[in-house]
């Protein structure tokens, strides 16, 4: 395919990906981006193969065997381990540019190429390798993997500048000394895995969404590089629109978090300890049942549904849409208040909400819900723990101090739904629990809500 061809299905391909990404701004609109997008992915991969004068059953093979994997994991993952995925493709991405602009290093007669390609190619190592260990570490986070513990040690944020400070230097070497350029790149990388591991080892609670969100922007700035390095003009546009997003994400997780992007990834780590232990918290639990719920509903006006990761893990979304038109059909004003950070990935509860059909006008963001919280009769907490632990505003030595919470202990009755006074992601109690005007409904998020809209039928 002659080199015009080949340019004009990439710029095809650049318009689908934003007109992807575009249509993945609104619930409605965003199957189909994700459609688009993939169509981008397919025609680029096919051009940037032609290009390369592979043939065409090679193509065909490559297709199928990734098609076959991507149509596994799409249907046999679960939506709760969505994130995880998540995390293992930005990794992949991350290992993908490592080794390609390594490959590039080995093959190409270095003395002939320009030094701005030396840099994109360091560059693409650096970034990919510390998105590569991060993002593995992250998915082990968010798996609950045992073999994945928190490190802090004493001058942990001296040796992760260190760290970075021996990556830039090699970096620079690769760039400097051509005959050396490939012996320098795989030691850098090797340090700039170090790197990525400790930097995301300790970090933990509120701070987890920010370092995903800055890991995927990490993936696509790599792949940005090594299109740089390769002359790939649909590389460096893919890569910098996954890049130039990732980013903006982490500022939005930044502002929604309270916190700024130095202190997530350089900040000084709290101890667990300095939070108060569960049997000192728990002292005044009271617990309730779907009837007495359902009695408190009748004669409620207003209430405030606040779903969390529970009600992924319970697939709750259907259940709580039929108690919701149940509500609705008695007058009674029903919203959902969205924390930033609930569930596991950015817009987690808003995807689950929109897969059961709920009316979007009845999501509110956080700071709408909790401007109307005090009026609120009945706050319903399914599955949420950390988005409500007040601990955010009163302990400043809490893994999530600072960070702002849906309001919830502000209603006049609060029904928190859960199997147990088990921690959330961050691992600290939570005193919502036993506040005076809490009632702890213990059960699986579904079975709770359908108890409910049962008893509400019945009463
Ligand atoms: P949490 O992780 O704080 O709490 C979830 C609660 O759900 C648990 O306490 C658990 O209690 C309960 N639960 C689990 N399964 C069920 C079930 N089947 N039925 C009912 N309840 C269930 O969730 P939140 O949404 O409140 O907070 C999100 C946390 O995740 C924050 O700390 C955030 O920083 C972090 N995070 C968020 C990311 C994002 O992008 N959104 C990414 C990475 C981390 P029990 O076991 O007792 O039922």
């Amino acid at each position: 395919m002659t080199p015009v061809w080949i340019d004009l299905i990439y710029l095809l391909a650049a318009v689908l990906f934003i007109s992807g990404l575009k249509g993945l701004t609104k619930p409605r609109t965003a199957v189909r981006g994700n459609q688009l997008g993939a169509i981008a992915m397919l025609l680029a991969v096919i051009a940037t193969l032609l290009s390369q004068n592979f043939s065409i059953s090679l193509i065909l093979l490559g297709i199928v065997i990734g098609s076959g994997i991507g149509a596994v994991l799409a249907t046999r993952v679960q939506m709760t381990e969505m994130p995880e995925l998540v995390a293992l493709f930005n990794g992949l991405g991350g290992a993908a540019s490592v080794l390609v602009a390594g490959a590039f290093l080995v093959s190409v007669n270095r003395s002939l190429v320009a030094s701005s390609e030396m840099t994109a190619a360091a560059l693409s190592g650096l970034i990919g390798a510390v998105t590569f260990s991060g993002s593995f570490v992250a998915f082990g986070k968010l798996h609950g993997l045992k073999m994945i513990k928190d490190i802090r040690f004493n001058g942990q944020q001296m040796a992760n500048f260190g760290l970075m400070l021996i990556c830039l230097i090699l970096g620079l070497l690769v760039v400097m000394h051509s005959s050396w350029a490939s012996y320098y790149y795989w030691t850098m990388a090797i340090f700039a895995l170090t790197l990525g591991y400790l930097m995301v080892i300790s970090i933990g609670g509120a701070d987890m969404p920010v370092v995903i969100s800055l890991l995927n922007s990490f993936s696509g700035l790599a792949a940005a590089a090594t299109g740089f390095a390769l002359g790939n003009t649909v590389l460096i546009i893919a890569g910098s629109l996954v890049g130039a997003s990732g980013l903006i994400l982490t500022k939005i997780m930044c502002v929604a978090m309270n916190r700024s992007l130095g202190h997530v990834l350089f900040g000084v780590l709290q101890p667990s300890e300095a939070t108060a232990s569960a049997d000192e918290v728990y002292v005044n639990v009271k617990s309730t049942s779907a009837e007495e719920v359902a009695m408190l509903l009748e004669v409620a006006t207003k209430v405030a549904i606040i779903p969390g990761y529970g009600m992924a893990v319970a697939q709750a979304q259907h259940a709580v849409r039929d108690l919701t038109n149940q509500l609705l059909e008695r007058d009674i004003d029903v919203n959902f208040g969205i924390h930033p950070v609930a569930g596991r990935m950015p817009g987690h509860m808003n995807v689950l909400l929109a897969e059961a059909d709920i009316d979007y006008a009845r999501l509110k963001e956080m700071d709408d819900i909790n401007s109307e919280m005090d009026q609120v009769d009945i706050a319903i907490v399914l599955g949420a723990n950390d988005v409500v632990n007040p601990e955010a505003r009163t302990n400043p030595e809490s893994p999530i101090a600072g960070m702002p919470i849906i309001d919830v202990d502000k209603a006049r009755t609060v029904i928190v739904i859960k199997r147990s006074l088990s921690p959330g992601f961050a691992g600290i109690p939570n005193p919502l629990f036993s506040a005076d005007n809490t009632l702890m409904f213990y059960g699986d998020g579904k079975d709770a809500i359908q108890a409910i809209s049962k008893a509400l039928d019945e009463g």
